[in-house]
């Protein structure tokens, strides 16, 4: 038995949907970190071999154990009307009073402009101390929780459900959507952001999507036909999607060789990344958002996936 064979053998777990066969789509089995992406045959969802941690005292250590960067205020600005944005081009529009979730908020950056700006009430909720604690000395209008997510927490209702960069992390991610769901008022929606597996730049650089892939953190990568096919398994929607790019130049140093190579990798990347950008088309940027809804309030306005 080769080594790619031995190594999915002794670490592949099941698809969302419940498959185990499918096919490698891209890999690294040297180094620290050997891992091998495998791509589901039934429903077409990348999963991350070996699987990152779960649990909750796994997740709590793992993601309290990184350096957080600190935007300036100018780059934080900069980051919400970004965060904004891809919210109304989902069909998002708040109005005073609303009540908003956003589960897995990070530092609360998103809930804190959409309660300034409009008036809402918003609660937040995040495994990382460090997060929480810089969102409640600098996040005046919402309040925030600390601790992984618990389907008790989703008690409403709430007029909109957040979950950005979340889905990705969650072993169960129909039970998590469920959970989510139950948590909604009459009308309400969801919104999700997570790596778009259907990305060009993914299909290009493979194993060196390095920042969506997060190896070691995300467990399994949906395309926008298998968050669809992942919502209705719960029991919702998706009324809306469209994708991003997320693009950004790399900090470059070349005080010494290792960082000069860094430095050119990433620039080489980036070129990549900025090629994809200009020849984007819809469902090919690295960012897939969507709004999601029961189905008795799906709006007229449904794409085809
Ligand atoms: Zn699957």
């Amino acid at each position: 038995m080769n080594s790619l064979d031995d190594f999915v053998q002794r670490h592949d777990f099941p698809c969302w949907c419940g498959e185990t066969k499918g096919r490698v789509f891209c890999r690294q089995l040297f180094g620290r970190r050997p891992f091998v992406v495998w791509r589901c045959a039934a429903c077409g969802t990348h999963r991350l071999l070996p699987r990152a941690l779960a649990e909750a005292t796994g997740a709590a250590e793992l993601y309290n154990n990184y350096a957080i960067p600190r935007p300036t205020p100018q780059q934080e600005h900069t980051l919400e009307n970004i965060a904004l944005a891809r919210m109304h081009r989902v069909g998002f529009a708040f109005r005073p009073g609303q009540r908003v979730l956003d589960v897995g908020c990070g530092d609360g950056l998103l809930l804190e402009a959409i309660c300034r700006a409009h008036g809402c009430t918003g609660r937040g909720i995040d495994v990382d101390e460090r997060r929480i604690r810089h969102a409640r000395e600098h996040r005046p209008h919402a309040q925030f929780e600390c601790g992984l997510f618990d389907p008790s927490q989703t008690a409403g209702p709430h007029d909109v459900i957040i979950a950005c960069a979340v889905l990705e992390h969650v072993l169960d991610p129909v039970g998590f959507l469920r959970a989510l769901a139950a948590g909604l008022a009459a009308g309400g929606s969801i919104y999700l952001l997570v790596p778009n597996a259907a990305s060009l730049n993914y299909r290009i650089l493979r194993s060196w999507w390095r920042e969506l892939l997060s190896i070691g953190e995300h467990i399994h990568l949906f395309t926008p036909k298998s968050l669809g096919r992942c919502a209705a398994a719960a029991g919702l929607h998706v009324a809306e999607f469209d994708t991003d790019h997320d693009i950004g130049w790399p900090t470059i140093e070349f005080d010494s060789p290792r960082n000069a190579l860094v430095a050119v990798w990433a620039c080489w990347r980036e070129c990549v990344k900025r090629i994809c950008w200009l020849a984007h088309r819809r469902g090919h940027g690295d960012l897939l958002f969507a709004r999601l809804v029961a189905p008795l309030h799906a709006a007229d306005t449904t794409r085809d996936l």
